[in-house]
């Protein structure tokens, strides 16, 4: 019956940048843009705008989509299509009547559009990314969203008029996260989102493949965040996602000295594990306030947690260091009645063996502090694992380590498919068409023999200028 109705994918962002992966499909008068994040292209530390009210920057910028019916109006002012058609060197940019947002997962690069989005846009997002979602914004690190979150769960299947997608979750280093087979009228389209083959939840990605396999899907889009010309042709050996709070806690028995611990807050599950692994290494947790509060938030709420033995040992092992008054660092933004006792700077520095302190890189300058007094200087350890800065050579750090003597333990274990293994997916599904994005060298994906894509920002296609004539659908 649908057979009229025209199918087709339009690319903005994400094609050769890490994240910022903007694409709409759209399906008669109804459309899906996902994801709605932002690379940092124009921005970083310095220069840059508040989330809810940077939106024009944004837009001048192609760092937001150019989908006007995703915005909050009173954000936009007067910015119309005009500005975005000359920005993006376009004649036109296709329009919908029934816009929907997806988010993949709460890391920037994918959510950082929420809080310009206008009140009552639907926004599909896994329930766990939602918790986590409430979860920042409670602990300060971002602005909430208007709007109107709507859940899925693995495995669903959410109809949308003139086509389905059917929702799956797949492994990454952020809980929820969620990739997707739209399926059309006459085409089917599979988005991973962000994934990798050495976490706790690998086998995800073996039902997504197997998912993909039954649906034929036409299109695959799959992140290619590890495709550089240093990784192509010597398959890394990844750290496994386990080993990493292991690691933090041989660092905590093999020394007297403090451990900081660095590691990204919303790696909700890792947090976890380590409130383990260091009640097991017989030391407390110091946390910040918001850090704190990200984590009780969460941690309560997501499902991938129930039953984790953390929920009930963190009262005991989690310490609140009131964060200091001059971070620059997220203050939370909700009275949160945490159940942890408080510490000082003084109770740390004088019993340094019996505390991992969490440090985020906003507080590096703490080390001062606790390095210069209570007992003896040295034997502390600096264990760094996917926190910002994401780099083992950021300059500030190790100066700052270098100065008080504090040894460095790089231990990160990212959140990304190696080459090798995007190859082995994208066989293992035999799509029409591949195209790889959220990558800085896209086109240096071997793709094992299925035909590429590298579409430029602003590209529209119909679906069957994509990959042709529909395949039928075999029941
Ligand atoms: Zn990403
Ligand atoms: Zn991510």
């Amino acid at each position: 019956m649908s057979n009229q109705l025209e199918e087709r994918l339009t690319f903005y962002g994400g094609l050769t940048t890490i994240g910022g992966v903007h694409i709409m499909y759209s399906c008669g008068d109804t459309g899906f843009v996902f994801d709605l994040g932002m690379a940092r292209s124009f921005f970083n530390g310095d220069t840059r705008v508040q989330p809810d009210y940077g939106i024009r920057s944004f837009l001048l910028t192609r760092v937001a989509p150019p989908v006007l019916g995703l915005y909050d109006p009173l954000l936009l002012g007067d910015l119309g299509e005009a500005e975005l058609l000359q920005v993006w060197g376009k004649e036109e940019l296709p329009q919908v009547a029934k816009l929907h947002g997806f988010v993949s997962h709460i890391h920037q690069d994918h959510m950082a559009l929420l809080p310009s989005l206008r009140p009552n846009l639907p926004v599909w997002m896994h329930r766990d990314a939602y918790a986590l979602h409430k979860a920042v914004v409670a602990a300060g690190e971002y602005p909430d969203t208007q709007a109107e979150i709507r859940l899925v769960e693995d495995g669903q299947t959410v109809d949308f008029g003139t086509f389905q997608v059917e929702f799956i979750e797949v492994d990454h280093d952020s809980p929820g996260v969620t990739g997707f087979i739209i399926h059309g009228p006459q085409y089917r389209i599979a988005f991973t989102a962000d994934w990798r083959r050495h976490g706790r939840n690998h086998h995800r990605l073996d039902r997504f493949i197997e998912r993909c396999q039954i649906a034929g899907v036409d299109v695959l889009i799959t992140e290619g965040t590890r495709l550089r010309p240093d990784t192509l042709f010597r398959k890394p050996k990844d750290r496994l996602e386990v080993e990493v709070a292991v690691e933090c806690r041989n660092a905590m028995q093999q020394t007297d000295g403090l451990v900081y611990i660095n590691i990204l807050a919303r790696n909700v599950e890792r947090v976890a594990d380590l409130i383990i692994r260091t009640q097991e290494a017989g030391r407390q947790l110091v946390m910040d306030e918001s850090t704190a509060v990200l984590w009780h938030e969460a941690s309560r709420k997501l499902l991938v947690l129930e039953g984790h033995p953390a929920l009930e040992a963190d009262r005991e092992v989690i310490r609140l260091l009131h964060t200091p008054l001059w971070s620059q660092g997220p203050h939370p933004t909700v009275e949160v009645k945490l159940p942890y006792s408080t510490i000082t700077l003084q109770e740390i520095a004088a019993d340094k063996s019996h505390y991992a302190v969490y440090l985020t890189y906003p507080h590096t300058p703490l080390i001062a502090e606790l390095e210069t007094s209570g007992t003896e200087r040295g034997g502390s350890v600096y264990v760094h694992a996917d926190g910002n800065p994401l780099t083992p050579s950021d300059e500030i750090l190790l100066k700052w380590l270098t100065e008080f003597g504090v040894k460095y333990h790089y231990c990160a274990t990212g959140g990304h498919a190696a080459p090798q293994e995007i190859a082995e997916l994208t066989a293992a599904i035999a799509p029409r068409v591949v195209v790889p994005l959220h990558s800085l060298h896209p086109t240096l994906f071997n793709s094992k023999g299925v035909h590429k894509c590298f579409p430029a920002p602003g590209d529209s296609f119909k679906l069957s200028e994509l990959v042709g004539s529909p395949t039928p659908i075999t029941l």
